[in-house]
């Protein structure tokens, strides 16, 4: 007898939620931000005897959202039918505003189901996505503000040697700096395709008049030159930068709807997101067919552990830096498998940073009897179990 829907219902036994702040090793800043710590906020969901976890990077508020909000609406519904929990979700928090701490807790909600409908059906993630490609390139991403030259050259030169053909650092925080900070960058990389990403430090004329100091030093890739919510900025610099550089923006977009405004303004030559903000996989892959609808590519924000399947779906995916001036051919150097990446990148991410002795969990819900080692042993001093921030 065929399988019925009654069939493949697996009921959603549990959601548990924790949020780990765990501080960085010294203060990091871009053009607009500067931080001390990462709020880590984790989603485990139980269904079946199988559990799959997904995370977003948020404030300690967007896990009181999941228990407060999200978790009782989950359990006891199906956990195989994502894209109805979805819904759900996005209609349930209609009055608190649907981008934000909402976007990113529906996004680590939805990134652990789908890590769940994989296990249950006991494939790697990747099977289930309508995947275009077997593995994704990669960038190395850093060079922050905070950051002196020796350093910055250092994090540079040794994702390069590492096999990473291309590596981005950070602009804009101190614009009388920048063109030694980038040239400083360019020597110590050679042929690598350079990135930069001023975070929307600059205003418009000045945005237009670093884009030719850049491309002057073989920059190719220049996120988000000015604000982002300035769609007519970042065109006004797509059309006057020069044509070996292409303008990026997209990785605070938290729905579909900002998306089709960023291609729709021809505000970017490659779209960004981030599938912890966006509305986890499920709003990535949305995210990716409004790109593919404006014949743009894709390139997917941090969370490698994450991106590495959903990249794979990705039709049009920013590979290839087109008129890149200090590129040779494609190179083909370091690739991210995705098949079995997520899971383990995922586990080495809460093993290295739940356990460091400077880790602090910060707020933490429900049972921790059935989350990993890695994350017992990151469980939080008795007096803080339990309390809300
Ligand atoms: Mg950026």
């Amino acid at each position: 007898m065929a399988p019925t829907l009654r069939d493949s219902q697996a009921p959603i036994e549990r959601v548990q939620v924790r949020a780990y702040t765990v501080p960085t090793e010294e203060p990091e800043s871009d053009g607009t931000l500067e931080w001390r710590a990462t709020t880590l906020v984790l989603v485990s969901i139980a269904a079946g005897s199988v559990r799959g976890l997904g995370y977003s990077y948020a404030d300690t508020a967007t896990a009181r959202l999941i228990h407060e909000r999200l978790a009782a609406l989950l359990e006891g519904k199906d956990a195989l039918a994502i894209n109805a929990r979805w819904e759900e979700m996005v209609r349930t928090v209609r009055n608190l505003g649907s981008g934000g701490i909402c976007a990113m807790g529906i996004s680590a909600v939805d990134n652990a189901l789908w890590d769940l409908k994989a296990r249950l059906l006991g494939l790697p993630l990747v099977a289930l996505l309508p995947a275009a490609r077997a593995s994704v390139p990669v960038y190395g991403s850093g060079g922050f503000t905070s950051y002196d030259i020796p350093r910055l050259q250092r994090q540079l030169a040794a994702w390069v040697s590492a096999g990473i053909p291309r590596v981005k650092m950070k602009v804009g925080r101190h614009p009388d700096r920048d063109r030694e900070r980038v040239a400083a960058a360019r020597s110590a990389i050679g042929e690598a395709q350079l990135f930069v990403d001023a975070n929307g430090a600059y205003p418009r004329k000045l945005a237009l008049e670093m884009a030719r100091v850049f491309a002057g030093l073989g920059v190719c890739w220049y996120e988000e030159p000015v604000s982002s919510d300035d769609l007519a900025g970042l065109r006004l610099i797509r059309d006057r930068a020069p044509a070996v550089m292409e303008v990026s923006a997209g990785e605070y977009g938290y729905d579909v709807r900002y998306f089709r405004r960023l291609c729709a303004a021809g505000a970017v030559d490659v779209l960004q997101a981030d599938v912890t903000r966006c509305g986890g996989v499920t709003g990535f892959l949305r995210a990716a067919a409004i790109a593919d609808a404006f014949l743009l590519p894709l390139s997917s924000h941090c969370a490698p552990a994450l991106h590495a399947a959903v990249g794979c779906a990705v039709r049009r995916h920013a590979r290839a830096h087109r008129g890149c001036a200090r590129s040779g051919p494609h190179p083909s150097g370091l690739r991210t498998r995705a098949q079995g990446v997520r899971r383990r990148a995922l586990r080495r991410l809460i093993a290295r940073r739940a356990v460091s002795k400077r880790a602090r969990a910060a707020t933490v819900w429900g049972d921790a009897a059935r989350l990993p080692p890695a994350c017992k042993r990151a469980r939080p001093s008795r007096e803080r179990r339990g309390r809300l921030p």
